[in-house]
């Protein structure tokens, strides 16, 4: 079998109502989309946040795509990111799944989950709301909903961020649990006092305090904080990950598949992180190509010694993004706290090329 098309797709989506998190206001969604066509007549998907320029993918054309690591080390020698390179991985490994009638997960040595929990990613801050406007009434409903854990924005600065996470905790109970974000908008000092602030709503972890290569940072703020500290979703490839993780810098490690490389990239990394003794939830923000790509791996990572291991969260954004819920044919939807690991060959993932036509806003292609 041989790769005979690469096709990239940048996709753009104007959302209705823009909404916030510490440092930015999200007016649109953008992602990457890749294509790839084999000569066996199996086309593969898959998501970057970003795609390369197509001239960069011509190594791969008339290659096997069960040498997805090969042609990964060689697009790095030609100069493409891990990141850039994550959407072509992420179709190599969906036409290798679909060429041997198995999941993803399958290839990547089995699931050790059957379903993953999810978490309700949301509660941002929107356009002239008070600060702490409309977060109770959003955290009620994905309790009603079946959620078992919330997380929400905070890097407002410690006093609206304890307001904040006071009002969310007050309209979750005391056993759902509560993960805030926020988004690297801090220094270590200010950082440290928001976690003190925050700390008496019983967080479960809190994330991005600092931007991801201030690795000393992240040193100083998880010795001081009282909650686990996690990050890392805007890392690139092992190497970025090494110094964070090897300097025990995080508890809880949070790679993007469609930032991070690809299958290819995340199994490194999911591996170096459970060598520290570290956890690893992957960060999932995209559409439900990166949605089916992050449950293959996420099902692949370890389950806890314990007889009530930690739950393995499954980050289910609630933002409006059609991209997500109108790419596939087949959505994937939480049901009871729960999504359950696609078991198709391949990603298991089907595209409707309408939905993907509409919000192209460019396309390229390579062929052999
Ligand atoms: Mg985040």
């Amino acid at each position: 079998m041989k790769v005979t098309k690469i096709h990239t797709y940048d996709l753009t989506y104007p959302v209705e109502r823009a909404f916030a998190n510490s440092c930015v206001w999200n007016r649109a969604r953008t992602i990457g989309v890749v294509e790839v066509e084999t000569d066996a007549g199996i086309t593969g998907w898959g998501e970057g946040s970003r795609v390369p320029a197509v001239g960069i993918l011509t190594h791969a054309l008339g290659r096997d795509p069960f040498d997805a690591q090969v042609l990964a080390a060689e697009a790095t020698t030609a100069g493409c990111t891990p990141g850039a390179w994550s959407g072509v991985d992420i179709a190599l490994y969906d036409i290798m799944g679909q060429a041997v009638g198995r999941p993803v997960h399958q290839l990547l040595g089995g699931a050790v989950h059957e379903r993953l929990p999810v978490y309700a990613s949301g509660l941002f801050l929107y356009d002239g709301d008070e600060p702490t406007a409309g977060l109770a009434q959003e955290a009620g409903a994905y309790v009603a909903a079946g959620f078992s854990a919330v997380k929400m924005k905070i890097g407002f600065g410690a006093r609206i961020d304890a307001a904040r996470a006071a009002a969310v905790r007050a309209a979750i109970g005391s056993e759902v649990l509560l993960a805030v974000d926020a988004n690297c908008a801090y220094d270590a000092g200010t950082a440290i006092a928001s976690t003190r602030a925050v700390a008496e709503h019983d967080i479960y972890w809190y994330e991005e305090p600092v931007p991801p290569t201030a690795v000393e940072a992240y040193r100083e703020i998880r010795q001081a904080a009282p909650m686990q500290l996690a990050g890392g979703e805007a890392l690139e490839g092992l190497n970025e990950f090494r110094d964070i993780v090897s300097k025990r810098a995080l508890d809880i490690v949070q790679p993007d598949i469609s930032i991070a490389g690809g299958f290819t990239a995340c199994r490194k990394i999911d591996a170096l992180t459970e060598a520290h003794g570290l956890r690893t939830l992957p960060h999932m923000w995209g559409s439900s190509i990166r949605l089916a790509a992050t449950l293959h791996w996420q099902a692949t990572l370890p389950e806890g010694a314990g007889l009530v291991p930690e739950p393995c969260l499954f980050e289910f954004d609630m933002t409006e993004n059609k991209l997500r819920t109108e790419l596939a044919l087949t959505p994937y939807e939480q049901r009871d706290g729960y999504v359950v690991v696609p078991d198709a060959p391949g990603l298991g993932l089907q595209i409707d090329r309408e939905v993907l036509a509409r919000y192209t806003r460019k396309k390229q292609s390579v062929s052999d």
